[in-house]
């Protein structure tokens, strides 16, 4: 494979993925953000194992009181990280936290978030959700002006441009360090026990303000919400920055709008929970519309629906009640394959999609099924899929797709291969078709994807449509190529 220019460092030395996960999309982050709730980060643990889904790789909670920050990170789940006998260590009524997919940076401490660093107004706590666009850039900026960098994460940028800021305040000096941003960022940042939020003027990432025992929680998604018991108030405007302090909430400003909102539609096709509200919607309701769509546009004759579980759950029960064909469950997924799994030596083709979900033969035998899924990236575990699902039976294999082909990196914060590994952008609907080994394949429409949730909109589409919104910094000055960030 030809080496992608990148600026040198750790962020080129990445470490191997597990094999269940070849095939899958990563969100990169999920936040938490409290003030003034007793026994903060308990809540935050709470929240961060609600956003498990939106990291699985490292997780981290800093606290604060009068004796200073307290701070708590690791590789893992959050279960594995924090520990009945480790988490009372963590005390006060503010906390800050992130769960992590690491990809992007590499496996060292140095990469978990929260970040944490002492300035001359007091020690910082920083967590991201999102990618930035000029990334690179102000690195380059930031090293030659002096900045010492501990990681290669982009969030760390965000903390040198804080520290740096000539301003007074702690107020001003956010707000200076926000203006030099480009690209996607939902942050949590507490100055000792003052946490502020922001999200970037497009919108990309979700950040849902909550209220809780006569304190304020910001949250990734409003499933963080139900299991700490808070009430949902409303989600941050794109561009929105607040500052929570005692429990006490204050609007500090307003980013300059951007020429338009942009939140990722992708978080309603796969990254959140369904049992959570994004962009003001039921991210259940969203990819049952994105079924329905589906089976109006690429309708079939079959027996049975079936969904590849679990995200494509939703998308399944809403093709099944718009065809009127019966949903069955065709297909388990395991769940607890974690990173630590020990991997046979004889290995075979399917081992990873084995390793992740199991065929019903019962519900298959004989039959004529349509199988949803939410997306398709690199294709490499459909395949897999589709030959499990013939070994057990299936007659015809009729596969849909909840969302439209995917031809385009991700420069937003999710963690997407390069575009030469996306099968779509370099096969047709037919050789892909064949490539599966699928009896037809059909995807929801760009038009009729937006269409179904236009109410929120409008959306990001740019790994669709190969619009993008904000603009690619660290692309144009070359400091990245066209390609996407992807992996390693
Ligand atoms: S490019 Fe795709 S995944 Fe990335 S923010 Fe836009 S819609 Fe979301």
């Amino acid at each position: 494979m030809e080496p992608r220019r990148q600026t040198p460092g750790p962020r080129s030395v990445r470490r191997a993925l597990p094999v269940v996960d070849t095939d899958a999309l990563h969100d990169e982050c999920g936040v938490v953000g409290i003030s003034g709730v007793d026994y903060a980060a308990e809540q935050a643990y709470l929240a961060l194992y609600a956003l498990q889904h939106r990291g699985q790789e490292a997780a981290g909670i800093v606290t604060f009181d009068e004796a200073g920050p307290h701070t708590l990170k690791g590789e893992g789940l959050v279960g594995d990280v924090f520990k009945t006998w480790s988490l009372p260590k963590l005390t006060g009524r503010t906390a800050v936290g992130h769960v992590r997919y690491s990809t992007a940076g590499g496996s060292d401490l140095d990469n978990i978030q929260p970040i944490t660093a002492r300035y001359a107004h007091g020690h910082i706590a920083l967590a991201h959700n999102g990618n930035l666009t000029n990334h690179y850039d102000l690195r380059r900026r930031l090293v030659e002006e002096g900045a010492i960098f501990r990681s290669s994460s982009d969030s760390e940028a965000v903390v040198h441009l804080i520290a740096k800021s000539r301003h007074d305040t702690v107020d001003a000096q956010i707000d200076d360090a926000l203006t030099h941003l480009e690209g996607a960022y939902s942050l949590v940042i507490a100055i000792d026990d003052v946490v502020y939020a922001a999200r970037d003027p497009r919108g990309f990432r979700p950040l849902v303000l909550g209220r809780k025992d006569g304190g304020h929680v910001v949250v990734s998604e409003t499933c963080a919400l139900d299991i700490m018991g808070a009430e949902y108030v409303r989600d941050l405007e794109p561009g929105e920055v607040i500052r929570m302090e005692n429990g006490r909430v204050t609007p500090l400003r307003s980013l300059p709008p951007a020429d338009r909102a942009a939140p990722c539609i992708f978080e309603l096709v796969y990254f959140a929970r369904p049992d959570s509200r994004i962009w003001g919607i039921s991210v259940d309701r969203a990819r049952r519309a994105f079924g329905r769509k589906l089976a109006q546009e690429h309708p079939v004759d079959a027996d049975a629906v079936i969904a590849v579980p679990d995200s494509a759950n939703s998308a399944a029960l809403g093709y099944a009640e718009e065809s009127g064909i019966p949903f069955e469950l065709g297909m388990l997924r395991h769940h607890y394959v974690g990173r630590t799994f020990i991997q046979p030596s004889q290995d075979s083709r399917d081992f990873g999609a084995r390793m992740k979900y199991n065929p019903v033969r019962e519900v298959l035998e004989g039959k004529r099924v349509v199988v949803v899924d939410d997306s398709l990236v690199r294709g490499t575990t459909s395949t897999s899929l589709v030959r499990m699902l013939r070994g057990a039976g299936a007659r015809e294999v009729h596969l849909r797709i909840g969302s439209p082909p995917v031809r385009f990196p991700c420069f937003y914060g999710i963690d997407m291969p390069t575009k030469r590994e996306l099968i779509a952008s370099s096969l047709s609907v037919d050789e892909i078709e064949e490539r599966l080994g699928v009896d037809s394949l059909g995807y929801l429409s760009l038009e009729g994807m937006v269409e179904a949730v236009a109410e929120a909109g409008p959306y990001c589409t740019a790994c669709f449509s190969g619009d993008y919104p904000a603009p690619l910094v660290d692309v144009e000055k070359g400091h990245l190529t066209p390609e996407g960030p992807g992996r390693c």
